[in-house]
């Protein structure tokens, strides 16, 4: 007891010793590029004496009519207010950024700046506010071209060991046990590490997005003491298939497994190196989604099949027949007659998925699917995962019941939390959910 207790005392007034010091980051940990915004029209921007700068000016000499440089006249610009200032910046033609002061209420402007794209926004104080959210360290605004034109994406350089902290309460919660937080901080970082090597030989201006496409990351707002301890506990450590490999695996992470984890050929369609053993998982029955029903009535059905193949093309796996040319006109004039999941794999995901419909001159036709597909165009929150089965309940009502929240590769969050809490050490997890692969330091 009293060595528990003088543990977390120790915790404790470390945790305090590292708020005093700004942040995790020490010399040698790599910056990650973290996409916050990604097209807007403006964004707002708030900070104490922010200072923007244009990084490559050269560019747009190349790229712009001259018209354009005129215009993009400043190459960078110090708001010396010793005060907070408001900004609103927009990208209102080829690689320009404009950057309009504000009143405080952000409504009046008060000056207005054009740059040559993209310009790099930093505060001394260390934090920039995008959007309402804090951000260490440096954001850079570059001009984007969308299907809507010109438009601002916004993208946070910030040491990785710092995105790691901000990261822990929002993919998952640093009130877990600590042995859990390590192993999926590890993990994470392990994501971050591959996904900054990929994009910086791809030569991409990002590494990452915020969302559920990577990691959710919501800036600085949600570092407390147990995620930045974490972090510093198992700095630089990544896993890889060897230790002398170069490149870490791609450590995805998921929710819930519901009973046994996935590879990544089975959801994504690529091997990877790392994964090629599905694991066992009974450890996550707490998980409030380890079991789960949603109801869908045939419209809800018709609907998000017809808008998922309509947006990203009907299914194209070569496990599905293919569809009648005439799909779009059929599904729109038929009713739903059954559903059900017609292929599962050997960790009961649903492989194919297969409708069937009756048109108003009785004609009956069969649509497949991938269950991967038919997941997501449902919508990849209401339907969590691809473990389920289909119970038809009542006249144009359809019972979806099924295991697990996410894709299932990887680190089973809830079954990691039980793991801790049974007295596994975080290299023990790791192990567990990877087995493929052995911890090393990267930084
Ligand atoms: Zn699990």
């Amino acid at each position: 007891m009293d060595a528990i207790l003088s543990a977390s005392v120790m915790a404790l007034s470390a945790g305090l010793a590292i708020f005093s010091t700004a942040s995790v980051a020490e010399a040698g940990a790599p910056k990650v590029r973290v996409r916050i915004l990604d097209g807007a029209r403006s964004v707002a921007i708030r900070g104490f004496d922010l200072q923007f700068r244009s990084v490559n000016r050269e560019d747009l000499k190349l790229q712009q009519a001259s018209a354009l440089r005129s215009l993009a006249g400043r190459p960078s610009l110090s708001a010396r207010s010793d005060r907070l200032s408001n900004w609103n910046l927009s990208c209102p033609n080829g690689g320009v950024v404009q950057a309009t002061q504000t009143a405080a209420n952000g409504k009046y402007p008060l000056r207005n700046v054009f740059f040559a794209g993209p310009v790099r926004v930093e505060s001394p104080a260390g934090f920039v506010t995008v959007a309402g959210k804090q951000y260490r360290e440096k954001v850079f605004v570059h001009p984007i071209q969308t299907r809507h034109g010109w438009e601002c994406e916004v993208v946070n350089h910030v040491d990785v060991e710092n995105y790691l902290d901000g990261l822990v309460n929002a993919e998952f919660s640093a009130a877990w046990n600590r042995e859990a937080i390590d192993a999926q901080v590890i993990a994470a970082r392990t994501y971050a590490y591959y996904q900054m090597k990929l994009m910086t030989k791809r030569g991409s201006h990002f590494d990452l997005d915020s969302t559920i496409k990577d990691q959710v990351y919501d800036g600085s707002m949600r570092e407390d003491y147990r995620s930045r301890l974490s972090a510093i506990r198992t700095r630089g450590q990544v896993l890889k298939v060897s230790r002398s490999d170069e490149w870490p695996i791609k450590a995805y992470y998921h929710s819930t497994c519901g009973g046994t984890t996935e590879l990544p050929e089975v959801v994504w369609g690529t091997r990877m190196k790392g994964f090629s053993h599905r694991v066992t998982c009974p450890y996550c029955r707490n998980s409030p989604s380890f079991i789960w029903d949603v109801p869908l009535s045939a419209r809800e059905i018709a609907l998000a099949i017809w808008k998922g193949a309509r947006d990203l093309g009907p299914a194209d796996r070569e496990i599905t027949r293919a569809w009648p040319r005439t799909w779009e006109k059929d599904l729109r004039e038929s009713i739903l007659v059954d559903l059900r999941v017609s292929a599962q794999n050997a960790s009961g995901r649903a492989e194919v998925v297969t409708s069937r419909w009756k048109n108003v001159g009785g004609k009956e036709f069969a649509l497949d699917m991938p269950g991967t597909q038919f997941r997501y165009w449902i919508g990849p929150s209401r339907l969590k995962s691809t473990v389920f089965q289909v119970l038809a309940a009542g006249k144009d009502q359809w019972v979806l019941r099924g295991r697990g929240f996410g894709h299932g590769v990887g680190l089973c969050q809830w079954g990691a939390k039980t793991l801790g809490e049974q007295g596994k050490k975080a290299r023990e997890i790791l192990k567990f959910y990877y087995p493929d692969t052995v911890i090393a330091r990267a930084w």
